[in-house]
């Protein structure tokens, strides 16, 4: 079907809850995450519509508690992926025909339900299964996911149907009809953002795609939710499959695949790469050349000049490194600061940590949870030690940890004389940040240092109350971060604000929440309608 010209106001970005001590929206999501906490839902693979229980049963525990066992799922096997990829090749028949604003209905209808009564539920969810404040949950869980539906459908309606070929000249009509991928597109989601996660599988869904979603073994409870909210939005069966399972097994299945069209993918870096392989190597029997999006890993910074604001940068630094234990992408996990600068801002911040509360996202007072599993607990403990039993590294603030009841790691500030040390290099994705103090005479060596130590390039921060020198050292940075933000801290990028997304070994930023991602997810036809055709073939030069 061809395309019908819609357009759609500028919607505003969801309100953030502030879920301040005895307020309703407080008590609301309490009970909420306490009826969660008390159950052990059963998962099953959702596959054409139908749930499938395979039998083969894994577990997600509170990253933060490891007595509360929240969920039991069922792993797709290889007869439940290849029923994935029948449902899914018989839902695109329909789907890719779907007109534009019945899909954008649908994700609307989403977005109004996530906005009123399925609030509570999938914070709570996210809360509990990847250990969330209501705060982060909150900024995460809904309002981004919210915002992700509500600007995606503005930016297909207004961005994406309506440009047409600037010109048709009389006598003809000129017609890009934005056609989806023929085949599947294979969304593999992480663990730290049910956004990220709802959002992989929708985006090319919105755009008459059919999508197989793989989510992380470590958020599938948030993620059934999620699931389970886009059939209460009317998504027709086979649109999304949720596949659960063996991710390097449902990888080689669903890449192996002539109908594969397309990688949605956000994860570790390494990972990333070895899909990107599987893909060449399986590209001659694809039917077409699939569309490779991917957002991985970084190691985010933040530079100090001299004129910095020490407050604002202490208080910058310490949100934007520990939220969330230090698990966003965006995380800062490096620092260079000025040595005249440096003692000044390290007591602020140490000051600061001392004081953070880490623990059980059910008692809203907490800063901080757990991280997700024992094999990040183990990556992040054995940095530290390495920092702590290495000369010219010195752990200056925290640096403890606890695995009695959860992943519980202290945030730890580390001071590295050697640039080049690991935890200066190394995405660690967890409560450490590194720090590296420059001599304040050689500015232009630091920034050397800050472009050319990581090979990541997703966020970084300039903190400078000398708006000249914060210029300069933006344009010497120019390609070191994807989102740069001048006297901000890295983290916190807002759809319609902030498209979000990083190059070199970040990805190949292509801006989720913006139509630069959308526009990954067609391939246009063109169509030229000829009203009155020539009748003689011969040519005026022809005599
Ligand atoms: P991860 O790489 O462990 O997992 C990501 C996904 O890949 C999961 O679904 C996982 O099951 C799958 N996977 C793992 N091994 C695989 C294999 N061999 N074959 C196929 N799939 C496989 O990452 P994570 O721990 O879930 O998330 C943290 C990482 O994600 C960090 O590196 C972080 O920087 C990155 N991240 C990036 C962004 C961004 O926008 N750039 C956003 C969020 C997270």
């Amino acid at each position: 079907m061809m395309n019908t010209d819609f357009t759609r106001s500028l919607p505003p970005n969801e309100v953030i809850r502030g879920y301040a001590p005895g307020a309703a929206e407080t008590k609301s999501l309490a009970k909420r995450l306490a009826e969660l906490s008390s159950e052990t839902l059963e998962i099953p693979c959702i596959v054409g519509g139908e749930e499938i229980r395979t039998g083969d049963i894994h577990e997600n525990r509170a990253p933060h508690d490891h007595s509360n066992v929240l969920c039991r799922w069922h792993a797709a096997n290889p007869d439940v992926v290849e029923r994935a990829i029948v449902a899914s090749r018989e839902a695109w028949l329909e789907w890719s025909e779907t007109p534009v604003h019945v899909r954008v209905a649908i994700f609307e209808k989403a977005a109004t339900l996530l906005a009123g009564p399925w609030r509570d539920t999938i914070n709570a969810a996210t809360m509990l299964n990847q250990s969330k404040t209501c705060f982060q949950a909150e900024i995460d869980a809904a309002c981004e996911l919210i915002d992700f539906w509500r600007f995606n459908n503005y930016y297909v309606l207004n961005q994406v149907h309506s440009e047409q070929p600037p010109h048709s000249p009389s006598g003809m009509w000129n017609v890009l009809d934005h056609r989806p991928l023929e085949g599947f597109v294979y969304a593999v989601t992480p663990f730290n953002f049910t956004s990220i996660a709802a959002n992989l599988p929708g985006a090319p869904v919105l755009m008459g795609n059919v999508s197989l979603w793989k989510p992380s073994n470590h958020s599938i409870l948030s993620n059934y939710y999620i699931m389970k909210l886009y059939e209460a939005a009317g998504l027709p069966p086979g649109v999304i499959n949720f596949i659960p399972g063996d991710p390097a097994a449902i990888t080689q299945q669903l890449m192996t695949s002539p109908e594969f069209s397309g990688l949605h993918y956000t994860g570790s870096t390494a990972v990333f790469q070895h899909l990107w392989k599987v893909a060449a190597e399986n590209l001659p029997n694809y039917r077409s050349y699939p569309r490779i999006v991917g957002e991985t890993g970084g190691k985010d910074f933040i530079f100090v000049h001299e004129s910095a604001d020490a407050e604002a940068t202490a208080v910058a630094a310490l949100r934007g490194s520990f939220e969330y234990q230090g698990q966003k992408c965006s995380a800062a996990s490096r620092m260079y600061v000025p040595r005249n600068r440096w003692s000044e801002i390290r007591d602020r911040l140490i000051a600061d940590m001392q004081t953070i509360r880490m623990g059980d996202p059910a008692d809203f007072s907490n800063f901080i949870g757990a991280v997700i599993h024992e094999q990040s607990f183990e990556k992040i403990t054995g940095a530290i030690q390495h920092a702590r039993d290495t000369p010219g590294a010195s752990i200056v603030q925290g640096g403890e940890s606890n695995r009695e009841q959860g992943w519980f790691v202290q945030p730890t500030l580390i001071e590295c004389d050697d640039p080049q040390f690991r935890t200066m290099q190394e995405e660690l994705f967890g409560p450490v940040l590194s720090v590296h103090v420059y001599d304040e005479n050689n500015l232009d060596e630091a920034l050397r240092l800050c472009d050319e130590t990581s090979p990541y390039a997703l966020t970084g921060a300039v903190f400078s109350q000398d708006r000249v020198e914060a210029e300069r050292i933006s344009d010497r940075l120019r390609h070191a971060a994807g989102n740069f933000y001048i006297n901000d801290k890295p983290t916190g990028a807002v759809v319609g604000q902030q498209p979000f997304g990083g190059a070199r070994a970040s990805g190949t930023d292509d801006k989720a929440g913006s139509v630069l991602n959308l526009l990954r997810w067609v391939a246009p036809r063109t169509v030229k309608e000829t009203f009155d055709p020539p009748r003689d073939y011969r040519y005026p030069h022809m005599g």
